[in-house]
């Protein structure tokens, strides 16, 4: 078997808030087409970690490096044009819109040049936005609510709206900070269920999730952060055997 492609690379990154040192010498490879979890307890520096990489913080020093290109001291933006998306962050969804427009407005705007992302075939008809939009929408169980404004939306489907508004733009990295959070049981199950089909279309995720139930029915890898260092990574059985996460993050 060939060596796995390291599609993303948070080398050495350390984060520095004033006296708080969020981040210490963390060193997370995210292999191609798997779903990386990290988990830690509140403070660990997860969201930290999420905001280096997408661009919206710089890291004090080292480097995060996506597909050979190195993402530090690059906009936010751009970071997004080179193909990765952060869920329940940007896009935020449109209230006006019906739940239909608001699937089809992210790939409008990379049809016509604000995403312009290597992957995407040059020329969207209307007819194909439409269709793909029609089955995100189906993958998140809102088929019946095409035409409904996606103000009227519970929360719960909201999120999984701004999840489908993600994946029109078909990223090849896909970050989500608790994408359960909050959420009920039967809708923590139902966006489980999609995050599992959209696992089977081969993106790369990293997802950062509190709930263990989630990360143990998704993640291929889990990298589990305490105190702002990584202190274990490896596969779910490994992690979840591991002393030092058990008394870190289980509960001992
Ligand atoms: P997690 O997502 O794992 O709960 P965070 O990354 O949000 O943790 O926070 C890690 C640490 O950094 C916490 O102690 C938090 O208070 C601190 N922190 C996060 N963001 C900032 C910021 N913008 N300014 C100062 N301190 C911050
Ligand atoms: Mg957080």
């Amino acid at each position: 078997q060939s060596e796995p492609n390291i599609i993303l690379h948070a080398a050495d990154v350390q984060k520095q808030f004033g006296g708080l040192r969020a981040l210490s010498d963390v060193d997370l490879q995210v292999e191609e087409g798997k779903t990386h979890a990290i988990i830690g307890p509140n403070g660990a520096g997860k969201s930290t970690l999420l905001n280096v990489i997408i661009g919206r913080l710089p890291p004090t020093s080292g480097a995060v490096i996506f597909d050979g290109t190195v993402l530090t001291g690059k906009q936010p933006h751009e970071i997004n044009q080179l193909g990765i998306s952060r869920v329940f962050q940007t896009p935020e969804i449109f209230p006006d819109l019906t739940v239909l427009q608001n699937v089809m407005a992210p790939a409008f705007a990379r049809r016509d040049g604000a995403f312009k992302i290597n992957m995407l075939r040059s020329v969207d008809s209307e007819t194909e936005i439409r269709d793909e939009a029609l089955s995100l929408l189906e993958d998140i169980g809102m088929t019946g609510r095409l035409e409904d404004n996606a103000a009227s939306l519970s929360r719960g489907d909201k999120r999984r709206l701004e999840l489908a508004m993600c994946l029109i733009q078909r990223p090849r990295l896909l970050l989500l900070d608790e994408p359960t959070a909050g959420m009920s049981r039967h809708d923590t199950n139902t966006t489980i269920d999609l995050l599992k089909k959209i696992k089977s279309r081969g993106m790369t995720k990293v997802i950062i999730e509190h709930d263990m139930h989630v990360v143990f029915s998704l993640a291929d890898k889990i990298s589990v952060l305490a105190q702002g260092r990584i202190i274990a990574s490896g596969l779910p059985q490994e992690i979840k055997e591991d002393p030092r996460v058990q008394e870190a993050y289980l509960g001992g």
